[in-house]
């Protein structure tokens, strides 16, 4: 039989207003289900919509489009059954840990001898026990977050929600935290019957979860889904533990795969997208690949150690080799290519023509900007031909990023040039002569 469902998403559609007033959607067809018994992970780049995902589920704000239930009922505001834990603490600077535990049980009617009790023992279970009368302020950012928690859970949380709860914590504190958590959990010391963590610490998400979903961004959708069977606790060090972090950063790093032409007339698709990273990134990732102790090929969380890169940086990093055509992402490791590896060996100058030779060949932004600039007799044309273009097929601020990171990459590889004080692209220099 199947457990019963705590959450369910159908459809999920959610969009903001950008800065220039044009609506960006964020989430679309957003399908999701919380079971009785789960610890779901939700991954995903920065901005893919995660936490706005949480906030549709807490009620907090509405969804656009489809419908979020809990238990079989709508979700309209906040809902009793529902807690969550924010980044940020969130805590009242002015309240005593006591009295921010206790907010909670105030919103819901709960009388006052019953709500001392209960957060002192909530407290105690916490770890915190005799803290109740400090305030926020008193506390280190670990206890501070234990309060956090605590004030989620002395509501009795039928459904906790965590967004990115431990990130702000040194890693020590963050390992302690979440295993004290998963021990509650699996010794059922909670009435929890469910837990969705956000998270973009893969090494948390496998070690905590029993299924993980990937969002991807513009808009977020599930991308993948990757169930984790191995009992709790997990040692983060085991085999099973890195194969399967070595599994999920594979499937981050991939690139979505484009929506299928819905019919045969459709134009042929062209992703003028880029992914957002610089020329001195690129190179001094592949470097790193390059170098001792890796040799050519890294295993990605190591590569994550060893590059000190978040993986916000990374992975888009990554995605620009694999464009160039220099390095791929293969079953938990990225290599280089035979060009990737020739590259690394290379001086400057040989470095910048292979960038500019990978970057006409396989950039379509670029190859379509020179191909404009070589038509026109004066080898120049404005700038706004191109924004233009790229503003009917991507979203403002995206067309933006795209516009300016083919610059500077083309900047390097000599495809064309940009002059930011008259708006106009033109041939490189050399070509002309
Ligand atoms: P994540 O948690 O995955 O990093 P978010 O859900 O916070 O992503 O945000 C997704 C996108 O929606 C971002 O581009 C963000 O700027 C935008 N966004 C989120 N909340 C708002 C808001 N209240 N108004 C306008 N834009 C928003
Ligand atoms: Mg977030």
């Amino acid at each position: 039989m199947q457990d019963p469902i705590l959450i369910d998403l159908k459809a999920i559609r959610k969009s903001f207003r950008a800065s220039d007033g044009k609506p960006r959607t964020v989430l679309e067809g957003v399908d999701f289900r919380l079971a009785e018994g789960e610890i779901v992970a939700l991954l995903g780049k920065s901005g893919s919509g995660k936490s706005t995902l949480l906030r549709i589920i807490a009620g907090l704000i509405p969804a656009e489009g489809g419908s979020a239930r809990y238990r079989e009922r709508d979700i309209h505001g906040p809902q009793a059954g529902i807690a969550m834990v924010f980044q940020s603490f969130a805590l009242f600077p002015w309240l005593t840990v006591q009295q921010n535990v206790e907010l909670g049980l105030e919103a819901q009617g709960v009388a006052a001898a019953e709500r001392a009790a209960r957060a002192d023992a909530m407290l105690e279970l916490m770890g915190l026990a005799g803290f109740g009368g400090a305030l926020p302020r008193e506390l280190s950012g670990g206890m501070r977050q234990r309060v956090g928690i605590a004030r989620a859970l002395v509501t009795n949380p039928d459904v906790l929600l965590m967004d990115e709860a431990f990130s702000a914590l040194d890693v020590l504190t963050g390992e302690t935290l979440r295993t004290d958590i998963l021990e509650l959990w699996d010794k059922r010391a909670i009435p929890t019957k469910g837990i969705l963590i956000v998270s973009h610490n893969i090494e948390e998400a496998v070690v905590m979860a029993d299924r993980i979903i990937i969002l991807s961004s513009d808009p977020g959708r599930i991308r993948t889904e990757v169930p984790i069977t191995l009992a709790r606790p997990r040692d983060a060090d085991s085999r099973e533990v890195r194969a399967l972090i070595d599994e999920v950063y594979g499937l981050m790093t991939q690139r979505p795969v484009p929506a299928p032409q819905t019919s045969p007339v459709a134009p042929s698709f062209v992703d003028y997208r880029l992914p957002h990273t610089d020329v001195a990134r690129i190179e001094g990732v592949l470097d790193l690949i390059a170098e001792p102790p890796f040799g050519g090929r890294a295993d990605l969380p190591q590569m994550a150690e060893e590059a000190e890169l978040a993986d916000e940086e990374l992975f888009p990093t990554y995605e620009a080799l694999g464009m160039l055509g220099l390095a791929m992402v293969e079953g938990g490791d990225i290599l280089l290519t035979p060009l990737g590896r020739h590259y690394a060996q290379g001086d400057h100058t040989l470095r910048q023509e292979l960038f500019g030779q990978q970057l006409l060949t396989h950039v379509p932004l670029v190859a379509r900007i020179r191909e404009l600039l070589e038509r026109e007799s004066t080898g120049a044309m404005p700038a706004s031909r191109i924004t233009r273009l790229l503003e009917e097929h991507l979203e403002t601020e995206e067309a933006r990023r795209a516009f300016e990171i083919a610059v500077e990459w083309a900047r390097y590889g000599e495809a064309f040039e940009y002059d930011y004080q008259t708006g106009r692209l033109t041939l490189p220099v050399d070509d002309e002569a």
